[in-house]
């Protein structure tokens, strides 16, 4: 009999399924399983207006190993001679085939996406659909060895419903075929792909999926060891989750919603090869796994999935990202994985201060990303540390600050401790002002593209401004620097190179001098710049600020300015500055020759 030949498109995906340019090839059972589910979901709808339609349905896999075939038959709604010709013999997703033929992205990508009915031919040198149409009553054998086209022919078949028999290839370097005849593979695919199918899926006596998806079913019905179990299984953490978010959204776009917060930064997660990404369903079949596009970089650390039947199953990855829908669906997720964090902030401290401990950074950097872009649906997500010793939103800092208190004061170091005994954070702390404590590398960037919180800005300790000196003060200052004007121009010039001044504070109160920046970057800043590449050039302004009231400055006022003494004094007094701010020294040796000499 003479065969028919495919349609020019359908050829030529079939070319490229036939000479598998996926790594992937076991997603042929998804995409097959997945039309016997669309089978009888026709079906099902008609067997509601039509009782002659309705059948117990079910999907079944028979693996015989013997004849190296693996059967899939379902009991939908089957296909009539002209409907095989015209189904498998065209292939309707063209914008499928043009990416394929593109192979823009890395084929394990490419295999997460929807190839239908032709993907059998990943697995089976020889493909045989036997079908009865529901309702009718000649079956028919399609029949196909790839390429040189396939052939239509009557034969006998009881229920109606569709068989599709692969005849699968010889083992060879790339692929052991005979494994997709194994039980427990079989299982592991279902499992992996298809779990959520609403009809069961047998292999000999045992149901393999679980039909009924978690994430439809409303939190309350779903016990808590299920979740975990599900949490583990599907995203390969050996501990529970810290956290569990199910929600069914609805209005403009539809989707469920099931997500994970792990108790525990996986080991990549830091590094370039850590994938975000949640899982994407449509209509309760696996289309992809880590959805990177669902996900912006600051909630990376979220797994989980969103299951939406507004997502076509057979869209490409190029697609996908311009997808409309998808894009809705990413918006809409943002906002409510932010309104989870900040509920969970609320009701559970405890919980939510482990998980800024693991994650906090990551919301740290979307509020910094993009020039502060998302700051303002992100700052009340953050802690921090005050010199409290307690971590603080920036609401709570706020609602504590005392009266006249106009600014929210940070510093940066190590720790608490060492902050409380920075020189400028003695008079804040005097006054009863909380400190906000900065740590790590990006807060000082995070708090300057926030500018102010409430109405309140943010104001480094190191300030030139921030000392809260009362105008009385001010001018005391300012007599007692313009009588001190010759002493204080010799140690800057003693200090050149080194300061860019050196002048009088009111800030101090037990310490003798401090160093501070008088440029937009600060101390702490700088640490950080110098220690990127291509730095150079850039460094803070540094100043050398004495407090006049101190016995070591006042015993300077009695030396010749131009004596050896008043040298060292200065020397003396400008390297125990560094030192308090866990600045560098310049010269190491040089200070210890001079400690030695002030002995
Ligand atoms: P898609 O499912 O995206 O339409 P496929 O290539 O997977 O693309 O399938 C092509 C068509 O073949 C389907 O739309 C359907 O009409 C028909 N078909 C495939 N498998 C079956 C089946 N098991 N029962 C009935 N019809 C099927």
């Amino acid at each position: 009999m003479a065969k028919k030949q495919f349609k020019a498109e359908s050829k030529k995906l079939l070319d490229l399924m036939i000479n598998s340019i996926y790594t992937n090839r076991e997603i042929f059972l998804r995409e097959l399983i997945s039309n016997c589910s669309d089978a009888i979901d026709k079906r099902h709808f008609m067997s509601l207006t039509d009782s002659k339609m309705a059948a117990e349905f079910s999907i079944t896999l028979v693996p015989d190993k013997a004849a190296r075939t693996l059967a899939i038959t379902d009991n939908g709604c089957g296909m009539n001679k002209s409907e095989m010709e015209n189904n498998l013999g065209t292939i309707a997703k063209s914008g499928t085939l043009e990416f394929k033929e593109n192979q823009k992205t890395d084929e394990n990508l490419i295999g997460q996406f929807g190839v239908g009915f032709y993907s059998a031919f990943m697995v089976a040198d020889k493909v045989t659909v036997i079908s009865l149409k529901a309702g009718e009553t000649q079956a028919y054998k399609w029949e196909s060895e790839g390429a040189d086209g396939y052939t239509v022919t009557e034969c006998e078949k009881a229920e109606a419903g569709t068989e599709i028999t692969l005849h699968l290839k010889a083992d060879d370097e790339d692929c052991e075929y005979g494994d997709f005849l194994d039980d427990y593979r079989l299982t592991n695919l279902i499992k992996k792909y298809s779990d959520y199918i609403r009809y069961p899926i047998k292999l000999g006596d045992k149901t393999l999926n679980s039909m009924v998806p978690l994430w439809r079913k409303r939190k309350s019905e779903v016990k808590p060891e299920e979740y975990a179990q599900f949490y583990k299984d599907k995203f390969y953490d050996f501990r529970d989750p810290a956290k569990v978010f199910s929600a069914q959204v609805e209005g403009n776009i539809n989707y469920s919603m099931l997500a994970f917060v792990p108790e525990k930064a996986p080991y990549d997660y830091h590094t370039r090869e850590y994938k975000k990404g949640l899982s994407l369903y449509s209509g309760g079949v696996l289309i992809m796994e880590k959805c990177s596009d669902l996900l912006p970089d600051y909630l990376g650390f979220f797994k989980g999935l969103i299951d939406s039947a507004d997502i076509s199953l057979n869209i490409s990855r190029e697609l996908l990202q311009k997808d409309r829908q998808l894009r809705a669906i990413a918006t809409s997720l943002e906002k409510k994985l932010r309104g989870e964090l900040s509920k969970w902030l609320k009701s559970d401290r405890e919980g939510y201060e482990k998980m800024f401990a693991e994650f906090g950074n990551s919301l740290k950097l979307g509020a910094y990303d993009n020039f502060g872009a998302k700051k303002d649906d992100i700052k009340d997500l953050l802690l921090f540390k005050t010199s409290d010793d307690k971590l603080a939103t920036f609401a709570e800092y706020v609602s504590r600050m005392k009266e006249g208190q106009d600014n929210i004061y940070y510093a940066s170091g190590a720790s608490v401790e060492a902050i409380k005994a920075l020189p400028q954070v003695e008079m804040f702390l005097e006054k009863g002002y909380e400190i906000l404590c900065l740590f790590d590398a990006i807060d000082e960037f995070v708090i300057k593209v926030i500018e102010n919180y409430d109405g309140k800005k943010f104001v480094s300790v190191a300030d030139k401004n921030a000392a809260a000196v009362t105008d009385e003060q001010k001018a005391e200052l300012e007599k007692k620097s313009g009588d001190s004007e010759k002493l204080l121009a010799k140690m800057k010039e003693i200090l050149a190179g080194k300061v860019k001044d050196v002048r009088l504070t009111a800030r101090l109160k037990s310490a003798a001098a401090c160093i501070t920046s008088d440029s937009e970057i600060s101390l702490e800043m700088e640490r950080v710049l110098k220690a990127m590449p291509g730095s150079a050039g850039i460094s803070a302004d540094r100043v050398l600020e004495i407090n006049p009231d101190h016995s070591a400055f006042v015993k300077m006022g009695e030396l010749d300015l131009s004596g050896e003494k008043f040298a060292d004094y200065t020397n003396a007094l400008y390297n125990a500055a560094l030192l308090q701010e866990n600045l560098a020294v310049d010269d190491s040796a040089a200070l210890a020759a001079l400690l030695v000499k002030l002995l």
